[in-house]
């Protein structure tokens, strides 16, 4: 299995698919590859992925991302990347790889259910919200695609259970697509460390939410913040907003005026 997420360089001599497109494919335990696919690649985690596999773990994200992700870095962007992390033993499998196949098939990563189907985004432009572009990989060693289901992207997306997921993390889309990255605008450090503990490390930002004056700094209502502190797919949800705020300064939160009501009386 090869990462799903990819940046359009990587369509070159790629079959696209719109979302009607058509292909075939079928895995399973009964193929010769099965497995084989689970080991030395770089697939690359959404925040949901990371939310979800932590809490299956019984883990913060804190120490999730600690133990099982590497960080890498766009190019063009300095977009931080979080990418599961392989075994350091012979053939670098993944951690999640057992004998009957994956351990955490049902919070397997959004790549792992997208393949055989990759994903480009294309760069923010003026005016256009970018649309994805989805292609098909091809790879030698999965013989997935010998004489399996007929499939569109639609109903494979469907059945993977990633129309769900998409819409949690339609916010993480804008951030990663923001305006404020037309003209080759990068992330500073400073940035990237925001980025990563807002979408990548929820159970740090929920402490920077209710364990700093935050609520005092941000008019949000009490009972959205009681939403909040109980459900971590709202939170993170309000996260992608707060980042745009944080990085991009989009008024997508106010802030409350500094000072009122907190002068030293005569
Ligand atoms: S998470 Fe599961 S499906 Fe994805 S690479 Fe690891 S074992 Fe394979
Ligand atoms: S069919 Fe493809 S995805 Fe399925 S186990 Fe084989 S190589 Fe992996």
């Amino acid at each position: 299995m090869n990462t799903a997420v990819e940046t359009p360089h990587c369509l070159e001599g790629r079959k696209t698919l719109g979302e009607d497109g058509h292909f075939q494919f079928h895995c399973g335990p009964e193929l010769a590859c099965f497995n084989t696919c689970c080991a030395d690649i770089n697939i690359i985690l959404t925040p949901l992925d990371v939310l979800r596999l932590a809490r299956h773990l019984q883990m913060t994200t804190t120490l999730f991302r600690a133990r099982h992700t590497v960080t890498l870095q766009t190019k063009d962007l300095q977009l931080p990347v979080v990418a599961l992390k392989m075994e350091e033993s012979a053939g670098h499998p993944c951690p999640f790889v057992g004998p009957h196949g994956c351990r955490v098939y049902d919070e397997r990563p959004w790549a792992c259910r997208m393949y055989p189907i990759g994903l480009a985004m294309p760069p923010a432009r003026a005016g256009q919200p970018p649309e994805p572009l989805y292609f098909l990989f091809e790879d030698g060693f999965c013989h997935g695609r010998e004489g399996g289901t007929d499939w569109t992207v639609a109903r494979w997306r469907r059945d993977q259970g990633v129309i769900e997921r998409d819409r949690i993390e339609r916010g993480f889309r804008k951030l990663v697509t923001h305006p404020w990255f037309i003209g080759g605008r990068k992330l500073d450090p400073r940035r990237q460390e925001v980025f990563l503990m807002a979408c990548y490390d929820l159970d740090r930002f929920r402490e920077f939410v209710f364990e700093s004056s935050f609520l005092k700094r941000f008019e949000i209502d009490p009972e959205e913040a009681a939403t909040y502190a109980r459900d971590d797919e709202a939170l993170l949800a309000f996260a992608f907003r707060w980042t745009r705020f944080a990085l991009f300064g989009e008024p997508t939160l106010t802030a409350r005026p500094i000072g009122v009501g907190s002068g030293r009386k005569r």
